[in-house]
Parts: C-alpha cells; structure tokens; sequence
C-alpha cells in the first residue's frame, strides 16, 4: 500500500516538500493554517521578498520549476553600500560577475510550489486548517477547520509549519529527550518601501542589494518586479534610540532624516508604513532530534529557525526537502532509518548556519561600511582568480555552491588563518627587509 504522508504548514517548505514526497508517488496530505495564496491573501509574519540563491534553486532544479520560480527573479550582482553622507559603494559578491542572488516575491514563490504539489493527483492541498496538538505514536493531527474539528491520519507526519511549529512543540510536550533551545535578538525588523519612479522604473540601482549599516542596526533593500524596493529595518527593541523609544511622526522622520538621508525622499509612505507595519522578532530554533519513530518528522524552520542576515533559512529548507526526499529513496522500507538519516545529515549543517547567519548580522550592519572590509572582500576576490579551485571566500561556498554549510565553514576558517598568517609573515618580511636596506644606505 502507498504510505500516507501528513505535511502541516504549505509556506515554501512545504509546497516543495509536497510536490517531492509527491513524485514519488506517496499519498500526501497538506494542511495550511491559512487561506490559498492564490485568493490574494498576504503571507504575513515573514519578509515580502527573499533572496533565493544556488542551494534554492538546485532543489527548484530538480522538480523543473526553476524557471517558473524565477521567471520574475531581479538578480543582485552585489551589496550597494549606502553611507550616511549618501555616498555609494558596491562589491560584487564574486570574482565572477555572473554570479548573482535572486530577489523573489514570496507570495508568487509559494504559489509556484503548492501549484508544482498540486499537479500531482496524489497530493490534496487543504487550506484554513490549523494543527493544534500532534499523537505522535499513532501520526495523527488533531486541526481546526471552518466547519469544526478535523482528525488527519497518515503513516507520518511532517512538521513543515515554521519558526513556531505546533508539531514541534508536540514533541517538546511529550518527549522527554527533546532537546530544545530558542534565543531571540535584541533587534526586530519593519518593513518599509521604497516607490517606483512615475515610470514605473526602479529609483536606485536595480540589480544590487542595498545596505545603510549603522554599526549597531542596519537597513536593506531587495528590489521588486513593480519598481519598488522592500527595505526592511533591523533595530534595536529597546535602548535609547530604538522602536521603543520612536513613537511618533516628528521622532520617524527625525530618525530617518539623520540615518537614511539619501532613502527619504524615495520613500512616500515612510509614515504610514512605519506605523501599520508589524515589528517582527529574529530568533534561532535549535532542536534535537528532528523525527520521532518512523512517525515524525521536523523540517526547514520547523526544525532550525535562523536569523535572515545570510539570506539562507528558505534555501536551507529547501536543501532539507533534497535531502529527505534523498534518504526515503535510499531506504524505502525504513522510514525511521530513511529520518534518522536525514536528520544526522542535517543538523551539522543546520547549526552552522544557525552560527554563520548570526555573525554575518555584524558583517553587514558594521563592518561593510569600513574601508577594511573593503579592502579584505577585494583580497577574496584577488585569491579566488589567483586559486582556482582552492581558495572560495566563505560567502560564496555559502551562497554559491552546495558545500554542506559545516564544511564551508571551516574551510573559511581555515583560510582566514591562513591568509592572516601569511599578511604577518609577509607584514614581517617587509619590516625586516626595511631595516636592513635602511642599515645598508646608512653605512
Ligand atoms: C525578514 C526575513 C527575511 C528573510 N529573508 C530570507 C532570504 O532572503 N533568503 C532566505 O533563504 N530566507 C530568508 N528568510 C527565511 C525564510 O523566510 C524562512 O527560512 C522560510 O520561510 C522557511 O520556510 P518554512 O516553509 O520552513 O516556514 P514558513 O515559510 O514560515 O512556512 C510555514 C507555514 O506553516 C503554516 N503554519 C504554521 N503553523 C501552522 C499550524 N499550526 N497549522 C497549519 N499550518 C501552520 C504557516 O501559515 C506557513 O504557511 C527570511 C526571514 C525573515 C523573517
């Protein structure tokens, strides 16, 4: 008989992970908390558009969807820098100038993978079903629907249902082994936008990924089909000068007035979209293991929330469904062995990003605006022409290629201290060198 899979939560990951478990060939039942996309409702809670990149779209690759997602696609080529004086820096994210990141909307994305899930006739999509508690030995969910109570059976259950996973938090209630850990940022984030021009054209560089780093926060911007830019401001909850402290329009305007100069006047509904917008929080879910038996199973942010800064939770979650869908083909008559092993190639790779995505919030508020770190990506790009093959700045294994993310980063590692070693003994060869030309004119 054809196993029968249980996905709760139809965001990215789960039309994807849909669309995989059905081609091949399991009965697959999706339930959404939310109505269909597709009846013009906002996925809310989460950014407006992401930036998907090589990890993402391999997995898009493998359904043959990839040029339906990214028929809409702007590619950013690089990272604008915008200074408080208004003056602009852009770094090209690699040597190669064809190597890019991809703006997507969203809500066109996630309608790409529940309609790639739906075409598939063994897979039922079923929306306005929220999953409130999981029997994990018997996989069976216990929704609210429209018309009352819903009971799901199935041979497992996956938990596809986000950063707050009901599925998750069933495990954590009645596995006492669950290990669990979730830790939130002092910063939150507001989306904001940036108009077209009357001509419907783009007023700022269209194919980069705008930045205002302000040491301790930072805004960005990622560019939309319609000619506007989604910013989104990551800012301190509480201190001094934050969204506690920034109620009304004289302190907004004030705030922006003296830290995005150059972005206020391209930004007619500051106000407005300041003050109707929600502030988001950025946590990292961390959490062990990711199945139970052969009955349940966690996946993208279900089972390792991370903060955006790396651009790399969706293209994780989507890495995931490669991966599962991998290990149910390597063992078709194990499930538990086919999650066991899904989980243990996982997890590494889902902590180090957890640790990448965190330290790459201090790279982008703080230091791409320091001539240094100019200086240091122009010296990556400087090696990676000089090495082919052997020396990969760390963003680009991250961003670029499908190194599991544990190993890029230690490989990054490795060659950050290798070519420190090498600056000081070069730095110390040079000195040596002085004095002795110096000594010798003196004589
Ligand atoms: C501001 C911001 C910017 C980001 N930018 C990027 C980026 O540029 N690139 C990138 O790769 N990632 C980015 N991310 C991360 C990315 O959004 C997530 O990693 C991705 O959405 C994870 O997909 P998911 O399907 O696991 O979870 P989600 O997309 O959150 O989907 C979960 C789904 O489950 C549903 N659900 C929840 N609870 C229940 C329930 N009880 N019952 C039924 N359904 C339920 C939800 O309605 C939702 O549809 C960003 C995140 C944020 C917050």
């Amino acid at each position: 008989m054809k196993q029968r899979f249980t996905l709760i939560g139809s965001g990215l990951a789960g039309g994807l992970l849909g669309a995989y478990l059905g081609r091949r060939g399991y009965d697959v039942d999706l339930y959404e908390r939310r109505a269909d996309p597709r009846e013009g409702n906002i996925v809310g809670g989460r950014s407006i558009n992401l930036a998907v990149s090589t990890r993402g779209i391999h997995a898009l690759e493998q359904l043959g969807i990839a040029d339906e997602a990214l028929r809409h696609a702007i590619p950013m080529r690089g990272r604008m820098i915008h200074d408080k004086s208004g003056d602009l820096h852009f770094a090209q994210y690699d040597v190669d100038p064809n190597k890019h990141i991809n703006s997507i909307g969203r809500a066109a994305l996630n309608t790409t993978v529940i309609e790639a899930a739906q075409r598939y006739p063994n897979v039922r999509v079923h929306f306005n079903h929220r999953c409130t508690d999981v029997d994990l030995t018997e996989a069976v969910c216990y929704l609210e629907a429209e018309n009352g109570q819903v009971m799901a059976r199935g041979d497992a259950v996956i938990g596809v249902d986000g950063a707050f996973s009901a599925v998750r938090q069933s495990m954590q209630k009645k596995l006492a082994e669950f290990e669990y850990d979730e830790s939130y940022l002092a910063h939150g984030y507001k989306e904001l936008t940036i108009a077209p021009a009357a001509d419907g054209s783009w007023r700022m560089e269209k194919n980069a990924l705008h930045i205002w780093p302000r040491k301790s926060f930072m805004m960005i911007a990622l560019p939309n089909p319609d000619g506007s830019f989604t910013c989104t401001l990551f800012w301190e909850f509480e201190g001094p000068r934050s969204f506690a402290t920034t109620k009304t329009d004289d302190e907004v305007c004030d705030f922006f007035w003296e830290e995005f100069p150059d972005a206020v006047p391209l930004m007619p509904t500051l106000l407005e979209d300041f003050r109707q917008n929600p502030t988001g929080s950025l946590v990292t879910i961390r959490c062990a293991p990711w199945y139970y038996r052969d009955k349940i199973a966690l996946l993208g942010d279900a089972a390792h929330a991370v903060v955006p800064f790396y651009g790399q939770g969706m293209n994780a979650a989507f890495e995931d469904c490669v991966v599962l869908d991998e290990c149910l083909a390597e063992f078709p008559n194990n499930r538990e062995r086919a999650f066991a092993e899904y989980f243990s190639r996982r997890k590494e790779n889902a902590d180090a990003l957890a640790d990448l995505a965190l330290e790459n919030f201090i790279e982008m508020r703080d230091k791409t605006a320091s001539k240094t770190f100019r200086t240091k990506k122009k010296l990556d790009h400087f090696l990676e022409a000089a090495l082919p093959g052997i020396y990969l700045p760390l963003y680009t294994m991250v961003t670029f290629t499908r190194i599991p993310y544990a190993e890029a980063a230690r490989r990054g590692r490795r060659q950050n201290r290798i070519v420190y070693a090498s600056l000081m003994i070069a730095t110390v060869l040079i000195l040596i060198l002085s004095i002795w030309v110096v000594r010798s004119l003196a004589r």
